[in-house]
């Protein structure tokens, strides 16, 4: 079957797109109950061979990446191939164990009973993905699906073209049309994509195309997972160690040009160590990308700004926030010939500016200064759940007022964005910054279904309870309430 490809069409699609579609979508439908029946050593080879075609394309899949947006190759590495092929060797290593049908235990008045928990796999699943870290979160949610059985078509993100040409060539060395096949395109695709009465949607992207994709799934009851953004603010509390602070807040908000949904998005900073914190922020934005504006410009170690369309919000948000009496801590310029925003950091922010209304998604840093953790508690209250929040200090009473007061996908403590590579915990978001969630055990679940398999023998005391509903038997459902 000849693959569909359809860039960026700025009208609707065509009606024989549309059946191509369908078309793709019928085969894997007639070949998922041969996928589903895998065996976990069967799947395995298939991520083995994954795995060796990510590594042997790994000087291609740095040049796609310097292509779409000038991501530095040990970034690429880092954030990118290092995720995909930890993802693919923790899955490699526990497929075994995770497919095995899970024992429960009986309760007390089902005693009688044996019961068990299957993972079959959820079908034929739609994963669409984003821009930002275009390798990564396309192949992530793969691993899982194909791990759990599934059949997927793939909708990456149309900005990032040269990433989903490298990722489309691997794809279609190792699987068969009706098994995974990449649809590339923009919204229009999408819009199209989500209306099939696909078993199941993976969605990485915005919050508000996150509404949309929920809305459409509702049409066929598709269940769907939402891996959204948000804005995940740092609290950086009086006793925290400034110096790892600040080390480790300069990497996560400029890694891939702050164009991360974990990004600290804000840095709330204790009045006491808020001069001495910016100080040691402005020095390692110096060290890692260079001592001027000018060098900064220049360096190799600083991604680009994906497309003019960004550039110009971020660029925007810096110019009105400013006009609203921010002040510009360092950098705070903008070349839209080179889609280049150079890292900022932000002071004197009011809570209604720019900044502190959107999600950033980009290497703007808003700083504010607080007295008390009661005072923070608001500013977080007042916005919506975040993907992540992060503390850094070295105060067990201030972490757990944080943790207790507080909710968020994920946080660090004096970390920031690596719950992101832990393969042993879910990633996720809560209400608007997402739903369900991904990674290791807990992404090959999200594309399985926990079947219930309940086994009963035929000398089942609760035969005793069947009608006629006599006195004797109502005797013995007032003891069943009672004791059991
Ligand atoms: P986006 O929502 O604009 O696009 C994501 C995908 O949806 C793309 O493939 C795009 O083609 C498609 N799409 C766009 N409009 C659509 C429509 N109307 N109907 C159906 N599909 C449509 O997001 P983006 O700009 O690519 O990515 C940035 C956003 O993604 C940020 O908000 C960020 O926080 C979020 N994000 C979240 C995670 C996470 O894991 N939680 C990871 C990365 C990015």
């Amino acid at each position: 079957m000849e693959s569909l490809i359809i860039k960026s069409p700025k009208a609707d699609i065509s009606e024989s797109s549309i059946q191509q579609m369908d078309g793709i979508i019928a085969a894997m439908r007639a070949n998922q109950p041969a996928v589903a029946q895998t065996t976990a050593r069967e799947r395995i080879v298939k991520l083995k061979r994954l795995k060796k075609a990510v590594f042997d394309n790994r000087t291609r899949i740095h040049d796609a990446l310097y292509a779409d947006y000038k991501k530095p190759a040990p970034e690429v590495d880092l954030t990118e191939i290092f995720v995909v092929t930890s993802e693919l060797k923790h899955t490699i290593r526990n497929l075994k164990k995770w497919m095995k049908p899970h024992r429960v235990k009986p309760t007390l008045a089902l005693l009688s009973t044996r019961s068990r928990l299957h993972y079959e796999p959820r079908g034929v699943v739609l994963i669409i993905s984003p821009w930002n870290f275009p390798f990564n979160l396309t192949f992530g949610p793969l691993v899982s699906a194909v791990a759990a059985g599934n059949c997927m078509v793939i909708k990456p993100s149309e900005f990032t073209p040269h990433t989903s040409a490298i990722m489309k060539e691997i794809l279609a060395g190792i699987f068969p049309e009706d098994e995974v096949c990449m649809i590339e395109g923009g919204p229009e695709v999408s819009s199209e994509l989500i209306k099939k009465p696909f078993d199941h949607i993976f969605f990485t992207g915005s919050t508000h195309v996150g509404k949309i994709v929920m809305k459409a799934a509702a049409e066929n009851l598709t269940s769907v997972t939402l891996e959204l953004g948000g804005k995940s603010p740092v609290i950086v509390d009086e006793t925290a160690h400034l110096d790892d602070a600040a080390k480790k807040v300069a990497w996560g908000k400029y890694v891939n040009k702050g164009q991360a949904c974990i990004s600290p998005d804000y840095l709330l900073v204790h009045e006491s160590k808020y001069e001495p914190f910016m100080e040691k922020l402005k020095t390692n934005i110096q060290q890692y990308y260079g001592e001027t504006e000018a060098d900064r410009q220049k360096s190799h170690h600083l991604s680009r700004i994906v497309s003019s369309k960004h550039q110009v919000r971020l660029a925007k948000m810096i110019y009105d926030t400013v006009e609203g009496g921010a002040e510009i801590e360092i950098g705070g310029v903008s070349k839209e010939d080179e889609n280049y925003i150079s890292p900022t950091v932000l002071s004197g922010i009011s809570m209604d500016s720019p900044v502190m209304q959107e999600e950033i998604f980009g290497p703007i840093l808003p700083v504010i200064k607080y007295r008390t953790l009661d005072e923070v508690l608001p500013i977080l209250s007042e916005r919506e759940k975040p993907l992540a929040l992060y503390i850094f200090s070295g105060s067990r009473k201030n972490i757990d007022f944080i943790l207790s007061n507080t909710t968020a996908g994920g946080t660090c403590i004096n970390e920031v964005m690596l719950q992101f590579m832990h393969n042993n915990l879910p990633f996720g978001g809560v209400n608007n910054s997402g739903h369900g969630s991904s990674h290791g055990y807990f992404g090959f679940k999200t594309f399985s279904h926990e079947r219930a398999v309940l086994k009963h023998h035929r000398f089942s005391p609760l035969k005793l309870m069947y009608p006629p509903y006599t006195k004797t038997v109502q005797k013995l459902i007032d003891l069943t309430l009672k004791y059991l």
